[in-house]
């Protein structure tokens, strides 16, 4: 039964199915001193940040991430960043340039433009200004990512940022990698802190000391960054509260297996990931049954793969392509691919989905490293109304109205009529005296 099945894989898909592992769990007792629900650990961190300022940021870095850190060596200095460019690959180097350049591209070509509607003495104005300082969170405790960089950070440029900070755990993985320092410098980014977690997202909603606050914060993270992202929106904005990653696959019989089974583990790689196959064709679900079987094999992490599909995968066998597009709907995935003959004919049947690949060669993967939408998408079902990152996130728009002496006196009667029916006489004499 598809409604229960649903339900289920959407409960399992919202940022709750972020699990924290039994790891996590001892960590949180030997640093607080008793076990706390990951929301206590994260308002009792930024609670603290608030009141203690960077002391306490320090002191987080040191019990949680074993860094030993001062106001000083928290900042990435320019020479380190200077040395980690240096020493780059330079065929990276090109990588990075060359996806620079299409993220710049489509986000610029995306850009809202001010909009002006004038009609007899009248001039309305939408005015689009970017955001001065944001924060970029640059996930390190699992893995090294700076594709993060470049789909936050390129973004923001291309809406006309000035300050962007850069923000990673005090890790390998984090500030300390050589990968991600030397994109950001490659890119231009020059203030980059070690910091993670919630503290980090703390230091940046408020300020600390040598750290000024931002007006936003953007990108993905493990829990405790995402619950602390929520607890400091209305004091900064945030992009969203991601969970883990999904793919929705809608095949048929012209798909490639190999392909999509690929598409799939790619998903299921980032355990967790959530991988679903939506198809109305038997032999092509059998057929990608067997291909995920052998390509899983292949791949570096296939424990944790294979436990990723176990718990966030699924087939589903369909009746017909229609029944493929509502059960996508529903879902809302994050990232959905139409890997199917006729994939445009099938999108526009599509209400919600986060990115969308089409046809056999536009793997997700191509969105996730170099194509120019970001990777930061909606999550858990979210895309029913939330867009994936974008440079129009780093904007804000403002409105602007200029009315003439006469075009004021032929909407006055409308004013005076709302002033009295609210009772509010200042508003009413505001205009009465231009009028008179
Ligand atoms: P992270 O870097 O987001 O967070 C690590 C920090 O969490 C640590 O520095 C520590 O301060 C804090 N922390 C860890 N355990 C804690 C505890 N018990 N109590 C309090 N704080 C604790 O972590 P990560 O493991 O790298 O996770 C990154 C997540 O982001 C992954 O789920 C990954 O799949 C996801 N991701 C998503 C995208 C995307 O665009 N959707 C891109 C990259 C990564």
């Amino acid at each position: 039964p598809l409604a229960p099945a649903l339900a289920e894989l959407r409960e399992r898909l919202s940022p709750r199915g972020n699990i924290v592992s039994e790891a996590g769990r001892k960590r949180t007792i030997d640093v607080f001193g008793k076990p706390l629900s990951p929301t206590e650990v994260v308002e009792t961190i930024c609670r603290d940040v608030r009141e203690r300022g960077i002391a306490a940021v320090l002191d987080y870095s040191k019990k949680l991430d074993r860094a030993d850190l001062t106001p000083e060596t928290i900042r990435v200095s320019q020479a380190e960043l200077d040395a980690a460019h240096a020493a780059a690959d330079p065929a990276f180097l090109a990588a990075i340039a060359r996806i620079q350049q299409n993220i710049l591209e489509f986000q610029t070509a995306i850009l809202h433009k001010e909009v002006e509607v004038r009609r007899n003495g009248v001039v309305l104005r939408q005015r689009y200004q970017p955001l001065e300082r944001i924060g970029i969170c640059v996930p390190g405790g699992a893995a090294a990512y700076p594709s993060t960089v470049l789909m936050t950070a390129v973004p923001a440029q291309a809406a006309g940022v000035s300050q962007i900070v850069v923000i990673a755990p005090p890790t390998d993985f984090g500030a300390n990698n050589r990968d991600v320092l030397a994109t950001c410098k490659a890119i231009g980014v020059t203030e980059v802190y070690r910091m993670g977690g919630a503290q980090g997202v703390a230091a940046l909603a408020y300020g600390v000391e040598g750290i000024p606050k931002v007006d936003k914060i953007v990108g993905p993270g493990n829990l405790f960054v995402a619950l602390a992202k929520r607890h400091v929106y209305g004091e900064v904005d945030i992009d969203s509260i991601a969970g883990p990653s999904e793919v929705v696959v809608i095949s048929d019989e012209t798909t490639r297996a190999d392909f999509t089974a690929a598409d799939l583990l790619a998903q299921a790689e980032h355990a967790p990931g959530a991988s679903i196959l939506i198809t109305w064709s038997r032999t092509a679900l059998e057929a990608t049954k067997r291909e995920l079987e052998r390509l899983v094999q292949t791949i570096s992490r296939s424990e944790l793969t294979l436990q990723s599909l176990r718990d966030f995968g699924c087939l589903i066998l369909v009746d017909s392509p229609e029944e493929a597009c509502r059960v996508t709907s529903e879902i809302a995935p994050e990232h959905l691919h139409i890997a199917t003959e006729n994939a445009g004919a099938l999108l526009a049947k599509i209400r919600n989905a986060g990115a969308t690949f089409l046809g056999n060669y536009s793997p997700v993967a191509l969105g996730d490293y170099a194509a120019g939408p970001s990777h930061v998408l909606p999550t858990g079902g979210t895309a029913r109304w939330a867009s994936g990152l974008s440079a129009n996130h780093f904007l804000r728009s403002s409105s602007v109205i200029d009315y003439s002496a006469e075009a004021l006196r032929d909407i006055a009667p409308a004013i005076q009529m709302l002033a009295d029916k609210e009772g509010l006489t200042a508003h009413r004499l505001s205009v009465d005296l231009r009028v008179e």
